[in-house]
């Protein structure tokens, strides 16, 4: 061995910072290991909202709230494919977790909201864009109580004593200059690596329509240790069950266009209009990637592109210069540039403001989503595509953030967390429910490998 500690971790977004810093809390040498020259993954571009009950800010706004309906509302949008007992855990340690984060030195801004698919006001922000005020925070708690994070250092292997029935006592690692060293872990490993959704043929394994789609997660988001933990009898769950969110064409990048949704419609290469915009967001992404090229256009009249919000608008602005972002003065003008048929667009924009007019949509969008007719030049268009955005499948952990192997046991001195793991998501995540479970399963991860 190269080197000993008590707690090795696998990853530095937010699952692994946050157990590397639980773990050290309760005394344990622990060591963050990270393969990229920067630390924070995923964590570090998310949105950042994080879903936890919150008697105190949500009462002085009126919401009722509970850690049974936060458990309830993400086992149904999952579905009911997620864990139970996880969710349950999950949902009741998030306001702890949360805590936690405070006293760790995250700020958060005052108050709660609903995040986009978040289903009830119980979300909270810092106050840095995207992930940074988590990632900065634990980095600074790392400093502070002497955890190393190794950068540029990836894991390829994990060492499991006996045939497949002993503890797992540590990893073997690549350094950046391509040398090779095993550090031992004397109480626990927990994998914090993330998800897969920069990874194509993992993708395709599981999901073969997502070879070819771009991704909205950072390069690193490959599944590394997915199939090492595999090798020593780890058991995954949820696979196939992979978020996707509409972004632009060329980058897969948000580009706005979908929202609001009352004042767009998507038409295919054709010119036809294919599915209800209104409908769960694993609805409309089954019907682009069934649509001819799996490019779609989002289409507004001047008044919808008026309606979009400052941050979408911004997006959609920066997207005319890659061509996924589209105005014309006349529909037949915008059919030329986007290369479908005119004739088929109008017949398409007319029969959906007749459905306006009627109440009634050919495709069931809800009468209430039949407000706004697409009238008023100049149009725009946004060229749609589907990006990986999460992989809510992964090993499977039980409450205690331990590993469970394929015969439904706990492996010895393996923990995981964060999107590397299954079970808490089901077929379909909540939005803000990433972000609380990393950090709420992290501190569980690092609290317990730290106690073995
Ligand atoms: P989570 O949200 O679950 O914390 P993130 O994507 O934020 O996941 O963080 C996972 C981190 O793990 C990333 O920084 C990624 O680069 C790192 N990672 C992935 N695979 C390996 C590996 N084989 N060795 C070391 N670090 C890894």
């Amino acid at each position: 061995w190269s080197k000993t500690y008590d707690v090795i971790v696998v990853g530095s977004g937010g699952a692994g910072l946050s157990a590397a810093v639980a773990a050290a809390q309760n005394k344990a040498s622990t060591v963050v290991i990270e393969k990229m020259d920067i630390i924070g993954g995923n964590t570090r571009i998310t949105g950042g909202a994080f879903n936890a009950v919150d008697p105190v800010e949500q009462e002085k706004k009126g919401i009722k709230d509970s850690v049974e309906l936060h458990a309830e509302q993400t086992l149904k949008a999952g579905d009911y494919r997620g864990n139970p007992e996880l969710v349950k855990e999950f949902t009741k340690r998030a306001p702890e977790a949360l805590q936690w984060l405070k006293d760790c030195g995250v700020v958060f801004l005052p108050g709660v909201y609903q995040v986009y698919g978040g289903l009830h006001p119980r979300a909270h922000s810092s106050n840095k864009p995207f992930g940074l005020g988590y990632i900065e925070a634990l980095e600074n708690k790392c400093k502070e109580l002497n955890v190393p994070i190794l950068l540029n250092t990836k894991v390829v292997r994990l060492i499991r004593e006996g045939n497949l029935t002993g503890r797992v006592i540590g990893v073997e690692v690549l350094t950046k200059r391509g040398k090779t060293q095993f550090l031992r872990a004397v109480k626990g490993i927990v994998i914090a690596s993330g998800g897969f959704s920069a990874n194509p043929q993992a993708r395709a394994l599981h999901d073969p329509r997502l070879y070819d789609l771009p991704t909205t997660n950072h390069k690193g988001a490959t599944g590394d240790l997915i199939s090492p933990a595999q090798d020593i009898g780890a058991e995954v769950v949820g696979m196939d069950y992979i978020q996707l969110l509409p972004g632009g064409a060329t980058t897969g990048r948000f580009i706005g266009m979908v929202s609001p949704v009352e004042s767009v419609i998507f038409v295919n290469k054709n010119g036809d209009r294919f599915v209800a915009e209104d409908n769960r967001r694993d609805v409309i992404a089954d019907a682009i990637l069934g649509s001819p090229t799996k490019v779609v256009f989002g289409i507004r009249d001047a008044d919808g592109y008026a309606a979009m919000n400052k941050g979408a608008t911004k997006a959609f602005n920066g997207a005319f210069e890659i061509g996924d972002a589209v105005k014309a003065d006349t529909l037949d003008e915008l059919a030329a540039k986007l290369q479908i048929p005119a004739e088929n667009l109008k017949k398409a924009v007319d029969t959906y403001n007749k459905a306006v007019d009627e109440k009634k949509d050919p495709f069931g969008r809800n009468p209430k989503m039949l407000i706004h007719k697409i009238e008023k030049g100049p149009f725009y268009a946004g060229r749609l595509t589907m990006a990986a955005h999460h992989t809510m499948g992964g090993l499977a952990i039980n409450p205690r953030a331990q590993v469970m192997d394929r015969h439904g046991k706990p492996i010895p001195g393996l923990y995981a967390a964060g999107e590397v793991t299954g079970g808490v998501h089901g077929t379909n995540r909540v939005g803000g429910n990433a972000v609380a479970e990393i950090f709420t399963i992290g501190k569980i991860a690092g609290e317990n490998a730290s106690k073995d």
